[in-house]
């Protein structure tokens, strides 16, 4: 006989969208369970040790410069709830680490995209079959091991929704064929796009409308490859994407393209890529990958371009009425004081062309080729510029934050080396 199932979500603003799409694939799979979300600690465990079903699964996600904390959370779980049921931990951090993420006190971790995953463990448990079976985990085995199941699948974008019987972005391309080296996207995605189908998108923003709601945003590594399988854009998928949305908005629905929480890359951005989103987007800024404005630094980290293309990207959008918002990465391996000043200058530059300057600071993220690297050294010089240029109103980001999570995660990755205990369940 089938067990009850309930789901337990630890619920936090920073992973609503990757949860809502595991929440939809269940749905959309009509596998029975009983939902809770606990958007506390204290919440979550009064859930587990409420429900009355036979088994209770706890879903937990989250970035790697939360990890930390997160074990913290789920110790914190455990012991308000009677250390009753399972808990997963999901997402990039945990495909990336499933060992620390088992030492840390999880019971499962999920490799990979969730979706077909999350519904053959919910089965799984209700069967009682076992875990091993399942696609996309990693299992704890007698001495502590994370052993990996099969993978799982990568499958179309269309075969699950973005989130069902809620609003939210709606996740038009997943993968990304660049390959930035500080970048987590193509490594827990693929390294190619996979787009949801026009048709799709116009469904998800049928549906939210019948909600009521007004505004429409979208999900993708880099908004202009929409349609597109390689690096050039193809502007005409991407008006068949944004004509046939626009088909599907009540009065008065707006359409978000390039900005929050997407961006586009440097060199996409045309006076025809300008035009055409002029003629169906409301939003008054654009975000603009630059990343640093070395020619060194950014051929290093495999960006696939070089600086040349991001002023006059900043000219076209500012020309064409949007605020441009550009990503700068301070702290990349290898960096000089020199490759930062060029960074600072032409900073510097595109704020004089009416651009904001979006400071981030290198991690080294699991799962990236930049892993073990080590951050530049930032001299208080560069610091004091960046403060400057955030008091002028020119930049803003939380650079200081990203630091301390740097070494932290430099920390980590030195106790557990790249691709150590990594064995395969039978
Ligand atoms: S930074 Fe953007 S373009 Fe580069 S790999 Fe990541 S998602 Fe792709």
């Amino acid at each position: 006989m089938a067990q009850a199932l309930c789901v337990v979500v630890r619920y936090r603003k920073a992973v609503t969208y990757g949860v809502h799409a595991l929440l939809a694939a269940l749905e959309t799979a009509g596998v029975e369970h009983e939902l809770r979300l606990g958007t506390t600690p204290e919440e979550s465990a009064g859930h587990i040790a409420a429900t009355g079903a036979d088994r209770v699964l706890t879903l937990w996600s989250f970035y790697s410069p939360d990890a930390e904390a997160m074990a913290a959370e789920l110790a914190a779980v455990r012991s308000l709830s009677g250390g009753r049921g399972l808990h997963i931990a999901g997402g990039v951090h945990a495909t990336a680490e499933p060992q620390q993420v088992i030492d840390a006190g999880w019971d499962l971790a999920g490799i990979g995209e969730g979706e077909s995953t999350i519904i053959s463990l919910v089965r799984a448990l209700q069967r009682d079959e076992p875990l091993t079976s399942v696609p996309g985990l990693a299992v704890k085995d007698a001495d502590g091991v994370a052993l990996r199941t099969r993978p799982a699948p990568q499958l179309p974008l269309d075969a699950f929704p973005s989130f069902a019987g809620r609003n939210g972005p709606i996740e038009i391309t997943r993968g990304c064929r660049y390959t930035c080296r500080f970048c987590q996207t193509p490594f827990m995605f693929g390294g190619q796009f996979r787009h949801r189908s026009v048709a799709s998108v116009r469904a998800h923003v049928r549906e939210m409308a019948g909600r009521g709601m007004r505004d429409v945003r979208f999900i993708t590594p880099t908004s202009l490859s929409y349609g597109s399988p390689g690096p050039d854009p193809d502007l005409d998928a991407v008006e068949e994407l944004l004509a046939g949305v626009e088909e599907e908005l009540p009065p008065h629905g707006r359409i978000f393209f390039g900005s929050f929480p997407s961006e586009v890359r440097p060199e996409h951005v045309t006076v025809e890529a300008m035009r055409l989103l002029k003629r169906y987007v409301a939003n008054d800024n654009l975000i603009i990958g630059a990343q640093s404005g070395s020619d060194r630094v950014l051929a290093a980290s495999g960006r696939g371009h070089d600086t040349s293309p991001v002023r006059d990207a900043v000219r076209i959008a500012a020309e064409h009425g949007f605020r441009p918002n550009v990503d700068f990465i301070f702290g990349m391996p290898g960096e000089s004081q020199e490759d930062q000043e060029q960074s600072l200058r032409l900073a510097a530059d595109l704020a004089d062309l009416g651009a904001r300057i979006h400071t981030h600071t290198f991690m080294p993220l699991p799962g990236t080729p930049w892993r073990d690297a080590e951050p530049a050294f930032i001299p208080l010089s560069t610091m004091s510029e960046l403060d400057r240029l955030a008091q002028r109103g020119d930049a803003y980001g939380h650079w200081r934050k990203q630091a301390e999570h740097a070494a932290r995660l430099a920390e980590t990755a030195k106790a557990y080396p790249r691709r150590t205990r990594r064995r395969r369940a039978t």
